[in-house]
């Protein structure tokens, strides 16, 4: 086996697929083989990096910290408490009469 075949083994196994090759070989080709070993860390990485698929948006806890550290910053949009930005002199593009058609 070539390293190409031990990476694809090694890929298929990160994702729970069958590798068709015996766990031993492949760890014992990574524990010799320099660059398959950077290659299986980075894969994994890249794997810890990214949710799950399937997932149905990000879960409630991210949403909670993302709305909290948007208060810690000061204000949410929309709710008016900065004075002068909204609501000035008209809104633009009434009376007007062109809609860009
Ligand atoms: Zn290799």
């Amino acid at each position: 086996m070539r390293c190409a075949d031990f990476r694809t083994a090694l890929s298929a196994r990160l994702d729970g697929e069958p590798t068709g090759v015996p766990d031993r070989r492949l760890d014992k080709h990574v524990a010799r083989c320099a660059t398959c070993r950077e290659w299986l860390e980075r894969a994994e990485r890249l794997r810890g990096a990214v949710p799950a698929a399937g997932a149905d948006g990000p879960p409630a806890d991210w949403s909670a910290a993302l709305f909290t550290r948007l208060g810690e910053a000061g204000g949410v949009p929309g709710s008016g408490a900065v004075d002068g930005a909204a609501g000035g002199a008209g809104r633009p593009g009434q009376g007007d009469g062109r809609q860009g058609g």
